[in-house]
C-alpha cells in the first residue's frame, strides 16, 4: 500500500503490562494483598509507534472516535506497526487501542495458539522501585524473514524482538538503496528502489557487531545502553568523554549519534567523518515537574522519528530541530503517570519551555 504521507514503520514488541503496586515486595513463600492493579498496553515497539502517531497530529476531540471521521486532525506521518500478538483476549483490545491512536496495525500478525507478550511489573510504592519480568511470547515468534513495509521512509527498531529479525531488516533497508556513505565525496545511489532511513534504539542493549553501525542513519541510546555498546562498565562510561563515545560510532559509519541523559537532557553528535574531531552538542532537559519517567525514552525516539520522516531525505534533515522537539516531547511524558498514557500529542508539546 503506497501512502501520500511519509511512512514510519516501527518493527518491535507489543507487551501487555500487568502493573501491581504494593507497599513492599513479598518475601519467598509469602502472600501479600496489593495496593492496586492496572493493565496497560506497552512494549517498546508499541510505545514508540504510539509516540510517532500522537506526535504527528494534535489530539483529536473526544467526539471524533474513528480515523478519518470529520473533525479528526490529519496526521503528518503514516505510522505502521510491524510485530506479533497472540490469539488471547488481550490481542484485540491491544490492536484497537493502537488504531485509536492512529497506528496502522495491518502488519501486526495474530499468531494462533500463541500468547501476547506480557510484562509483569511490581512497583514497590515506598521505594518507587520496579521489578519487571517479561514473557516475550508472540514477540519472539517473529521469524527472521519478517520484513518492514517496502515503502517505509523511516524504519525504527529496538531489541525486544529476536535480534536476527532486527539485523535482517537493517541489512535489507541498507541493501535497498543508499543509506549514507561515510564521505559525502563518495555518495552514490546503489539502486532505484525505495530507501529507508534506519533509527536503531538498541534497548535492551546487547553488544552488536560492527557491521550494524556501517551506514546507520540514527543511533539513539540512553547512557547504560551506550556503555554496553561501547564495551564499558557503567563506571568507565561515567568518566568517559561523550565526544569520544560518539566518535567511536561515527567512525564506524553512524551518521547521527544521540545519547539521552535522563534529567540532564541529551547529547548528540552528527558529522561527516572528516569533521568528527568537532565537539558534539549537549541540550539541557526541558523543564518538567517529574511524576514518572516511564516511557520518556520511547517518546524521545517516536518524536525524533516523526522529525526524520517529515524531512524525508537525510540531506534535508535538521538534527538540531529534531533533537529539540524530541527533548520537549519526552519532558511532557515525565509529567504524567504510566507508559502509553503519558505519551503526549503534538499540540501538548509546543508549549513546553526549553
Ligand atoms: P525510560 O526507560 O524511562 O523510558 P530512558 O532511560 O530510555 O527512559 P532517559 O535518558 O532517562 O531515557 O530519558 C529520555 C529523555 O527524556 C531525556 O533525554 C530527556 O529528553 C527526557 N527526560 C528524562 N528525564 C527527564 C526529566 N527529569 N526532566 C525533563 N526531561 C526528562
Amino acid at each position: 500500500m503506497s501512502s501520500p504521507l511519509p511512512v514510519v514503520a516501527v518493527i518491535g514488541s507489543l507487551n501487555v503490562d500487568f502493573i501491581t503496586r504494593t507497599t513492599r515486595v513479598p518475601a519467598a513463600g509469602e502472600t501479600l494483598i496489593a495496593q492496586s492493579f492496572d493493565i496497560g498496553f506497552g512494549g517498546k515497539g508499541s510505545n514508540q509507534a504510539v509516540a510517532c502517531a500522537r506526535l504527528s497530529r494534535p489530539k483529536p476531540s473526544s467526539s471524533s472516535r474513528h480515523p478519518g471521521e470529520t473533525g479528526r486532525p490529519s496526521p503528518s506521518v503514516d505510522v505502521r506497526m510491524v510485530g506479533a500478538v497472540g490469539s488471547d483476549p488481550f490481542a484485540e483490545d491491544f490492536l484497537a487501542g493502537l488504531r485509536q491512536d492512529g497506528v496502522n496495525v495491518d502488519a501486526v500478525r495474530r499468531l494462533e495458539g500463541q500468547k501476547t507478550g506480557i510484562a509483569n511489573i511490581i512497583v514497590e510504592e515506598g521505594s518507587g522501585e520496579n521489578r519487571i519480568m517479561v514473557a516475550a511470547n508472540a514477540n519472539y515468534a517473529l521469524k527472521a524473514e519478517t520484513l518492514l513495509p517496502v515503502d517505509a521512509d523511516v524504519a525504527v527498531f529496538q531489541l525486544e524482538i529476536p535480534l536476527e529479525v532486527v539485523l535482517n531488516n537493517i541489512t535489507e533497508a541498507k541493501r535497498k538503496g543508499l543509506e549514507v556513505s561515510p564521505s559525502i565525496l563518495f555518495r552514490i545511489r546503489l539502486s532505484n528502489s525505495h530507501r529507508s532511513q534506519v533509527i536503531l534504539n538498541p534497548a535492551p542493549a546487547v553488544p552488536l557487531d560492527a557491521a550494524v553501525f556501517k551506514g546507520l542513519s540514527h543511533l539513539i541510546m540512553n547512557e547504560s545502553e551506550a556503555a554496553i555498546l561501547s564495551g564499558m562498565s557503567d563506571e568507565e562510561f561515567g568518566s568517559a568523554d561523550l565526544d569520544d563515545i560518539a566518535s567511536n560510532f561515527l567512525v564506524r559509519g553512524v551518521r547521527n549519534v544521540i545519547v539521552t541523559l535522563g534529567a540532564k537532557g541529551v547529547f548528540y553528535h552528527t558529522s561527516p567523518w572528516y569533521a568528527i574531531r568537532k565537539p558534539g552538542t549537549t541540550l539541557a532537559a526541558a523543564r518538567a515537574t517529574v511524576v514518572d519517567t516511564t516511557a520518556a525514552g520511547d517518546t524521545f525516539v517516536g518524536a525524533y522519528a516523526v522529525a526524520v520522516a517529515k524531512a524525508r531525505a537525510l540531506d534535508d534533515f535538521d538534527v538540531d530541530a529534531a533533537v529539540a522537539f524530541a527533548n520537549r516531547a519526552a519532558a511532557r511524558t515525565v509529567e504524567r503517570k504510566g507508559a502509553r498514557a503519558a505519551v503526549p500529542w503534538l499540540d501538548e508539546v509546543d508549549g513546553v519551555a526549553e
